[in-house]
């Protein structure tokens, strides 16, 4: 997402801009399996503008595709995450005063910013090292693989093996 500087005016400039997958380079995401971005992915920036300053608000709006690590089934996550860029030309000292938000220093010439990798970023970091459908998830039975979120199952789980785990989700994959 590039925003023209040069079309900025004083104040506030809310600059509604929609990514896909493909634009963000979302398709296969090494370290982050099962994650998918299949929707479209709003966003809604606002720019206020002071003088050669730019105070760039952005809020990511989408539903992101995971596995659960426990049931393994596929489920949605609705992503409403807002990050903030302060971009400034160095010869214009910034507010000492702003402090949220994360600096960046502009050229003097600078006709506009590409936030594109910040988006992306940011979309990156929202994902959970254990991704879970809910907190109660139960998940996978490991002697029957039975998903215990939809129904119960006669085995004894007293003891869980790892091994039956492991099986049990190699069950569930071939299925
Ligand atoms: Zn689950
Ligand atoms: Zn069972």
């Amino acid at each position: 997402m590039i925003i023209q500087l040069t079309k900025l005016h004083e104040g506030s400039n809310l600059v509604p801009y929609e990514h896909t997958t493909a634009t963000l380079e979302l398709e296969s995401l090494d370290g982050f399996d099962g994650v998918a971005f299949p929707h479209t992915i709003e966003i809604r920036t606002d720019i206020q503008k002071v003088n050669h300053q730019y105070f760039v608000n952005v809020n990511i709006i989408t539903t992101a595709q995971m596995i659960c690590d426990r049931c393994l089934e596929t489920f949605d996550k609705s992503i409403n995450e807002k990050f903030r860029l302060i971009y400034a030309v160095e010869t214009f000292p910034i507010d000492p005063n702003e402090t949220e938000g994360e600096f960046r220093t502009l050229d003097t010439d600078a006709i506009n910013i590409d936030i594109t990798a910040d988006i992306r970023e940011a979309l990156l970091l929202m994902i959970p090292m254990k991704t879970l459908c809910s907190e109660e998830c139960r998940g996978l039975c490991p002697q029957c693989g039975t998903n215990l979120n939809k129904e119960g199952c006669n085995c004894s789980n007293d003891q869980i093996d790892p091994r039956w785990e492991a099986l049990s989700k190699l069950k569930s994959s071939l299925s």
